[in-house]
């Protein structure tokens, strides 16, 4: 698998506005936001290109890690109760340029649907 942008940026290879880190999981500022608040949340393994990769039960726990950041790092820069969206682009079609799996939280103003 090719290396990513974001495999330096989990090694810390170059920088990145981080605003939480586990053992699992990092969530960052996107350097091009769509929103007020555009946050990456990505898993640590860089296995997983896309959410297509997601085939087996053995991401059970890596998933709940992902998921639960994002509810939490919403809390923490005060969107959790005013509404945010999570996206994950997958493939080509879906206009994803990084091929390792990532969630966007998208929040801090009135999103708009359907999307583009
Ligand atoms: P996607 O199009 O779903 O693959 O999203 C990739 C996202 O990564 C885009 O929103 C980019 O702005 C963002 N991005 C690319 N390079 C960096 C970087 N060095 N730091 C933070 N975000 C980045």
């Amino acid at each position: 698998m090719a290396e990513t942008i974001f495999a330096k940026i989990i090694r810390k290879e170059i920088p990145a506005d981080i605003v939480f880190e586990s053992d699992t999981v990092l969530a960052f500022k996107d350097i091009n936001p769509k929103a007020p608040v555009h946050i990456l949340i990505i898993p640590k393994i860089t296995e997983l290109e896309s959410a297509k990769d997601i085939n087996s039960k053995e991401y059970a726990s890596l998933l709940a890690d992902l998921f639960l950041t994002a509810n939490e790092v919403a809390k923490k820069l005060g969107v959790y109760e005013s509404g945010f969206r999570l996206v994950i682009n997958s493939g080509a079609d879906s206009g994803q340029e990084v091929p390792h799996l990532h969630i966007h939280l998208l929040g801090g103003r009135k999103l708009t649907w359907p999307p583009g």
